[in-house]
């Protein structure tokens, strides 16, 4: 059991549990360091420190984890210490929240178009208080009986490309960890594996500020871990860590602790963030 994880969603975005609730868990794990990162919300994180100020064998970072697109598929984001009261931060995340509602609106009206109706109210209820997504309209359409399987909502209809996908307005990665900077936040490239190219992107994100990759993630290989470990310390980046926790099945993310990283790892992460205060030594 790991002592980190600095990649843990609440039902702030799409995990199950509140954020209460997720530092709680944290705290009977033994965990010493955890970040809450919501998809492109802050929401989770003062009641998220609010919870911690009972426990003082745990620190809390603040985060988020920033959805951004590029040709070959998605890159998230990381910011790790962001000013969550940030006004520009806020409110570019708000834009990120309703251009997946604006998207979700589009796909319905284009299954409808394909003789597929499902209702925008039921999609919501399934989504409960996290944002709406694919998997939310594809369990609308298998209650509907249109399909027999998520998977074949997938297939047939909205994967990228298929007959009712829409794309969603996008923000680059650049300007995500710009976004993140100056929201006083340390960027950092989450489960760099989504793409090929992942040296290309390390570049160019490292030149605009990025100070971290997700080396140790949960599902991927020691071979994997390796060469990111090696990849961060080719470009003078922080190797950082987490299971991506859901709360959930398997699918979206792992157990929260399960992914080994090292203390080290988050020390140095706090080091940059508050030079001046050596939190965990006192600990
Ligand atoms: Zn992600
Ligand atoms: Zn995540």
């Amino acid at each position: 059991m790991s002592r980190v994880d600095l990649h843990l969603h609440s039902a702030a975005s799409d995990g199950r549990f509140s954020p209460m609730a997720v530092v709680r868990q944290a705290a009977e794990l033994g965990l010493r360091v955890i970040a809450i990162t919501d998809h492109d919300s802050v929401d989770g994180v003062v009641p998220a420190l609010a919870a911690a100020k009972a426990l003082p064998g745990l620190k809390v970072i603040p985060g988020v984890e920033i959805s951004t697109d590029v040709p070959q598929g998605e890159v998230h984001i990381l910011g790790y210490f962001i000013d969550y009261n940030n006004r520009e931060l806020q409110a570019n995340l708000e834009g990120l929240r309703n251009s997946r509602l604006k998207r979700a609106q589009g796909m319905i009206v284009r299954l409808k178009e394909l003789g597929v109706h499902i209702d925008w109210e039921r999609v919501q209820q399934i989504a409960g208080s996290g944002s709406v997504g694919r998997p939310h309209i594809a369990q609308a359409m298998l209650e509907k009986g249109y399909i027999t399987s998520l998977k074949e909502a997938f297939t047939n209809y909205i994967e990228r490309g298929g007959p009712a996908y829409v794309e969603r307005e996008k923000m680059t990665p650049a300007a995500a960890v710009e976004l993140v900077l100056r929201a006083r936040g340390l960027p950092v490239f989450a489960h760099p594996l989504t793409i090929n190219n992942v040296e290309t992107m390390v570049v160019e994100l490292k030149a605009a500020g990025l100070v971290g990759i997700e080396a140790y993630y949960y599902g991927y290989t020691d071979d994997e871990i390796t060469k990111l470990v090696r990849l961060a310390e080719k470009h003078g980046l922080i190797a950082t860590g987490g299971s991506d926790y859901h709360g959930l099945e398997v699918g979206s993310g792992g157990i929260m602790g399960g992914v080994d990283v090292p203390l080290a790892s988050a020390e140095c992460l706090i080091a940059l963030a508050e030079p001046r205060t050596p939190e965990l030594a006192s600990k």
